[in-house]
C-alpha cells in the first residue's frame, strides 16, 4: 500500500495530541492523528482534578467537561493530623472520558484524519528530512511529527531523546472509581506519610454522587512489584470501608525535569512525554492542553505552502513553554526533591502549626509561607535549593 502524506503527524490521542492535531488542522494543515487504542480517553487514568483558573485558560471553561465543583482540600499528615485549607479557588473533577473525546472528535471535525486502533511502531527520518511513521498495516509520511504517546514515549527514543526515567523521577500509581455515600462531595482529601504513600501521596476527588477517584502514588525509588496496589487496597480498607471499587489500574507519573530540547529537526515532544508534569502535585491535564495547543499552533506556522519547514519558527514552542511554564516546573522539581528528603515527623509538625490556622484564611500560599515563617531553618534549606 502506498505511503500516505500529510503536513503533520501527531502520535497519541490524549489531551496533548488532541490539541495539537486540532489546532494545527484549524490553520488548514493536513493532519493525521494516531492512537493505539480503539476509544481514546478510556478506561480513564487519572484522578481528573484540575484548578479553576487552569480549567478557564486551558479548557475554556468548558463545563460539560466537568463531573463536580470543590470548594476546600484537607491534608492529612502522617499521624491523623487534618489541615483544612478553605480559602481555595474552586477546582473541578473533570470527566475525561467525555474530554478526550471530544478534543479527538473536535480534531477530526477541524479535518484532521483519525487512525484509532494504530499504534506507531517506528519513526525515522527520510533523506529529503520528511518522517516515516510506521504502523503494523501502513506507512505515514510527514513534514513535521509531534510525539504525544504519554509517560512511556517509546516513540521520542527513535527520534534521538533519551526519555528513560530514573526511580526517584517516576512515581508509580494504583487508582481506581469507587462509590461510597459518605464521601465529602465538595472536598478533596489528600494523604501524606510514609505508611499511607511512601515519597508521594493518596487521594480522594470525589466525582459527585457518591463517586469519587481513590489513589496514591510512591516514588519508585521505595516501589516494588505490585506494592501500589497493596498500600491501596489497606487505604480502602482503612479509610473507606465497604467502598464498591471498580476498574482498579495501575501506571505512572513521570515527576522529572521537563525534556529538554523539546524540538528536534522538524520532531516535537508535547505532554507527559515530554515530563510536563507538576512534579509535587502530579498534575499534567493543564499542561498537555496548553503544550499541546502551542506544538499545534507552532508546527502550523513552520510549514510552508510549498510543505517546506522554517525550522527555525519551530523553536518557539520551546520558548513559549519555558516562559509560561517551564520555570514553574522547574521550581515544582527543586520542591519535590526537598521534600523528598522529609520524614514523618517533620510532615507531623507542619501539619501541627498549620492546624492551628483559621481554614476559612488558608490558602496554597498561605500553606508555604506559614511552614516556612515557623519553621525558618527550612528556608535556609530551600534557599540552598532554590539558589
Ligand atoms: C493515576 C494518575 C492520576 C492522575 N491524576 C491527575 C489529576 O488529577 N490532574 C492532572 O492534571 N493530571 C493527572 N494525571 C496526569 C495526567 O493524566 C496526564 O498528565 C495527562 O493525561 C497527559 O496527557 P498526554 O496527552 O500527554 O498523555 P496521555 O493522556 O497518556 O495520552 C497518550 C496517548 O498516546 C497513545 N499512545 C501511546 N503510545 C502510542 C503509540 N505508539 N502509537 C499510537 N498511540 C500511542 C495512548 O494510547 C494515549 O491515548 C494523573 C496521572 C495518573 C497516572
Amino acid at each position: 500500500m502506498a505511503a500516505l502524506t500529510y503536513d503533520i503527524a501527531v502520535i497519541g490521542a490524549g489531551p496533548a495530541g488532541s490539541m495539537a492535531a486540532l489546532h494545527a488542522a484549524r490553520l488548514n494543515r493536513r493532519v493525521c492523528l494516531f492512537d493505539r487504542n480503539a476509544r481514546v480517553g478510556v478506561p480513564v487514568r487519572c484522578g481528573e482534578g484540575i484548578g479553576f483558573r487552569s480549567f478557564i485558560a486551558h479548557a475554556g471553561n468548558r463545563l460539560e467537561w466537568t463531573k463536580n465543583k470543590i470548594s476546600r482540600s484537607v491534608m492529612v499528615s502522617p499521624s491523623g493530623i487534618r489541615v483544612t485549607i478553605g480559602n481555595i479557588d474552586e477546582s473541578y473533577i473533570l470527566d475525561r472520558e467525555k474530554m478526550d473525546g471530544d478534543l479527538v472528535r473536535e480534531a477530526a471535525h477541524a479535518g484532521a484524519d483519525l487512525f484509532l486502533s494504530t499504534p506507531v511502531t517506528e519513526v525515522r527520518r527520510t533523506g529529503d528530512g520528511s518522517y516515516e511513521c510506521r504502523s503494523p498495516d501502513r506507512t505515514f509520511c510527514a513534514s513535521i511529527v509531534i510525539v504525544a504517546d504519554g509517560v512511556e514515549s517509546r516513540i521520542a527514543r527513535f527520534l534521538g531523546w533519551n526519555t528513560a526515567l530514573s526511580l526517584s523521577d517516576v512515581e508509580t500509581c494504583a487508582f481506581c472509581r469507587v462509590t461510597f455515600p459518605l464521601i465529602d462531595q465538595e472536598t478533596c482529601v489528600f494523604y501524606v506519610g510514609s505508611t499511607v504513600a511512601p515519597g508521594g501521596y493518596a487521594w480522594i476527588f470525589p466525582r459527585g454522587k457518591g463517586e469519587a477517584n481513590v489513589g496514591l502514588g510512591i516514588n519508585g525509588t521505595k516501589s516494588s512489584a505490585g506494592r501500589a496496589k497493596e498500600c491501596l487496597l489497606k487505604f480502602l480498607d482503612k479509610e473507606l470501608p465497604g467502598a464498591s471499587v471498580e476498574n482498579l489500574h495501575c501506571g505512572g507519573v513521570p515527576v522529572a525535569r521537563w525534556v529538554r530540547p523539546l524540538v528536534r529537526d522538524g520532531a516535537l515532544l508535547v505532554g507527559d512525554a515530554a515530563r510536563q508534569v507538576n512534579n509535587i502535585s502530579g498534575a499534567g491535564i493543564h499542561y498537555s492542553l496548553f503544550a499541546g495547543k502551542l506544538a499545534g499552533l507552532t508546527a502550523a506556522q513552520a510549514m510552508g505552502s510549498n510543505g517546506s519547514v522554517d525550522y527555525r519558527l519551530l523553536a518557539r514552542y520551546e520558548n513559549e513553554w519555558k516562559k509560561t511554564y517551564g520555570k514553574q516546573q522547574d521550581r515544582s522539581y527543586a520542591l519535590k526533591e526537598f521534600v523528598m528528603k522529609t520524614d514523618d515527623a517533620f510532615l507531623d509538625r507542619i501539619a501541627a502549626s498549620l492546624a492551628k490556622e483559621p481554614p476559612e484564611r488558608m490558602n496554597y500560599p498561605r500553606v508555604f509561607t506559614r511552614t516556612f515563617s515557623r519553621h525558618p531553618l527550612l528556608l535556609l534549606k530551600a534557599a540552598r535549593l532554590f539558589g
